[in-house]
């Protein structure tokens, strides 16, 4: 599988002892765990571990993803979350970041007249800076870009640093007590006196509280807990990476019609044909024909940039906005699933309502 690039501070695994107990263990350490870790923390609550499967954090959806911050969703109810998500971004807590989490480049939506005067409403009731922008207006931002149409600029939107990010959310946890535990894959949970026994590749945990926050596996981490299934969806999706260079020109993303994107990265522009296709957890090799599929829908000068690489990953979905929630059934269980492909803009937004929750249950 070709290198994806995005590259995360060595975060190792715990030296010394597993930790036998603690209040909360959160299954998964992509930006849904690691957010909610951090807003725990934020909240003083930091007897937690976070229990991650592979040796690196972040190494799944959170770490080959595209990395844009975009203000603007699809629904109210995405925006609520990607607004306040990209807000921290921008103006992150003293402390919390060694550099910019985004960059200051912007990002168009193209979109015909009716499309782009709804995203403007939303963009009002949500107070997301944005302006009209014409055609030519996108080729001056990016020179040679033939695009056919308008839409809207957003100044506020640009490209995440996601190994930043990543740090910031791990730095700050730790600070707070938080326990992070690489390569301790969870084997299955159960209810018993006092608590719930957490089964590892590490050990044994008893916890009081579990949070499933397992991404594209959060329905198989269920049921190995004997939890019902939320039925998420996982879908593909396909990064071709160009060898062009747009460096001060913003994130381009045709929303209207047959969708496609063009993200600078330094020596790369990264492109999507927002491909969807549905498949089983962990399956994330490139399809045969993605690379077409992309080039077929960006504008001609992209269209004929050399080829850096191509990556897919998955975006998983509970049929709307994240399950931010407590199981009804079992109190002792909280999900935060299903962030779809918003999770890198809106995780501060839902690591601070999973925190919420799981720190209602305490109080
Ligand atoms: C191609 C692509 C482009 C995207 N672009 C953007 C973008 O530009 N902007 C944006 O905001 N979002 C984007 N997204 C969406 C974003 O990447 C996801 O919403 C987000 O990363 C999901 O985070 P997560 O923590 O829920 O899942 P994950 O990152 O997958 O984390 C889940 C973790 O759980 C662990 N795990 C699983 N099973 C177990 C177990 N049994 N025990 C312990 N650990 C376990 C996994 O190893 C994994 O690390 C994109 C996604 C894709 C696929």
């Amino acid at each position: 599988m070709e290198p994806v690039p995005s590259e995360f501070p060595a975060t190792g695994r715990v030296e010394g002892p597993f930790p036998a107990c603690a209040s909360v263990a959160i299954i998964g350490g992509g930006l849904a765990g690691l957010a909610t870790a951090w807003a725990l923390g934020e909240r003083g609550f930091g007897d937690v571990v976070v229990l991650e499967r592979d040796d690196d954090l972040a190494a799944q959806a959170s770490g080959r993803n595209a990395a844009m911050c975009r203000a603007l969703a699809e629904d109210d109810a995405w925006t609520a979350l990607t607004a306040a998500g990209a807000k921290f971004l921008r103006q992150p807590p003293p402390g919390f970041a060694r550099a910019p989490l985004v960059d200051d480049r912007g990002a168009v939506l193209l979109a015909g007249a009716d499309l782009a005067a709804e995203l403007a409403a939303r963009a009002r009731r949500f107070a997301i800076a944005h302006a009209p922008i014409t055609a030519a207006e996108v080729g001056a931002r990016w020179p040679g870009l033939d695009v056919d149409r308008g839409g809207l600029f957003f100044p506020d939107d640009g490209v995440i640093d996601l190994a930043v990010l990543v740090e910031g959310y791990v730095t700050a946890a730790r600070a707070a007590a938080v326990r992070i535990v690489t390569g301790a894959e969870v084997f299955g949970f159960t209810v018993g006196k006092g608590g719930v026994a957490v089964s590892t590749a590490r050990g044994a945990l008893h916890v009081q509280q579990v949070v499933i926050a397992a991404g594209a596996w959060a329905d198989e981490v269920a049921a190995r807990g004997g939890a019902p299934a939320l039925d998420l969806t996982s879908r593909r999706r396909h990064v071709v990476a160009l060898r062009a260079r747009a460096p001060s020109a913003p994130i381009v993303w045709n929303v209207d019609g047959d969708e496609w994107y063009a993200r600078p990265a330094g020596a790369e522009v990264w492109t999507s044909a927002c491909d969807s296709d549905d498949v089983a957890a962990g399956v994330v090799d490139a399809r045969l024909g993605a690379e077409a599929e992309a080039r077929a829908r960006v504008p001609a000068a992209l269209a004929i940039a050399p080829l850096a690489r191509v990556w897919a990953c998955q975006r998983t979905f509970a049929g709307g906005p994240p399950v931010v929630a407590r199981d009804a059934a079992r109190p002792w269980l909280v999900r935060v699933v299903g962030l779809g492909g918003h999770g890198v803009t809106a995780s501060a937004a839902v690591g601070r309502a999973a925190a919420a929750v799981v720190a209602g249950h305490q109080d």
